[in-house]
């Protein structure tokens, strides 16, 4: 079927409502969009929800088939280059949409809320603190705060420790496309000075490809290489190993905590 954008949308098999679209703008979800139906059919479909909202009728659940396919897309692991590709061949959609969400009173105030979060947080002003002194320091700059919380002096130090975690393909100069992962994230442990020390144990820190520290972020490793750094787990687990349930308490929380900092 031809698509033209000055025609009404609503069609059933071979048959395309011929009117044209209705003029002006309706609210979705506080969004400002064009219509995209014609005056009778926008008519039809409002006097359709009044009658479903009297019935009491909502919308209908997805098919099984639907949320499986769901469940298979949200396992993909999430990929800067295919969202930026997207966006980039459907930019002139997308970007006033995002501009326009972005100005939504209640998005703008989260926005502001959480910048004020992060600022305060201490834990993620010693991730971004030391995460950058690390980066630093891989680069020659000598860091007091990396060394008493890891006990690198040195560049060299430093650069050792990530060697020996170095998977196939991961070189010094490829520094960038690996960073300083955290076996167990930074969102579990607490703000406390102990946490502090177990989190940036260097047992704790390894060479992590960048996409993979961007999609794995909270998720905890394996039960067999947590009992390993055992001594480094945040004091607030008390020396248990997080059952099944707990692990995913955790990492939803963690993850929560993620997004507000
Ligand atoms: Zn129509």
């Amino acid at each position: 079927m031809e698509v033209s954008w000055t025609q009404c949308s609503k069609y059933k098999k071979n048959w395309r409502c011929q009117n044209p679209v209705k003029e002006g703008t309706h609210l979705l979800k506080g969004i400002p969009v064009p219509f995209k139906l014609c005056e009778h059919h926008v008519a039809q479909s409002k006097s359709k929800r009044v009658r479903d909202a009297e019935k009491g009728k909502t919308a209908k659940p997805l098919s099984q088939a639907k949320k499986d396919a769901a469940k298979e897309r949200r396992k993909q692991p999430y990929s800067k280059e295919a969202r930026g590709l997207y966006y980039q061949t459907n930019k002139e959609v997308i970007a006033p949409k995002m501009a326009a969400r972005a100005q939504i009173p209640k998005n703008k105030a989260r926005r502001l809320e959480q910048e004020a979060m992060r600022r305060e947080t201490p834990a993620y002003r010693l991730e971004v603190a030391v995460a950058s002194k690390i980066r630093k320091m891989l680069r020659g700059r000598r860091s007091e705060t990396v060394r008493k919380l890891t006990g690198w002096a040195s560049a060299e130090d430093a650069m050792d420790h990530f060697k020996s975690t170095f998977v196939e393909g991961m070189t010094c100069k490829n520094y960038k496309e690996w960073q300083c992962g955290h076996r167990i994230a930074r969102a579990m442990y607490g703000g406390n000075e102990e946490d502090d020390k177990r989190c940036w144990n260097p047992n704790n820190l390894f060479a992590q490809w960048a996409s993979e520290n961007n999609c794995m972020k909270v998720k905890l490793p394996p039960n067999d290489e947590l009992l390993a750094i055992r001594h480094l787990w945040p004091v607030s687990w008390n020396d248990e190993l997080p059952s099944i349930e707990k692990r995913k308490e955790l990492e939803r929380v963690a993850m929560r905590g993620c997004r507000a900092y």
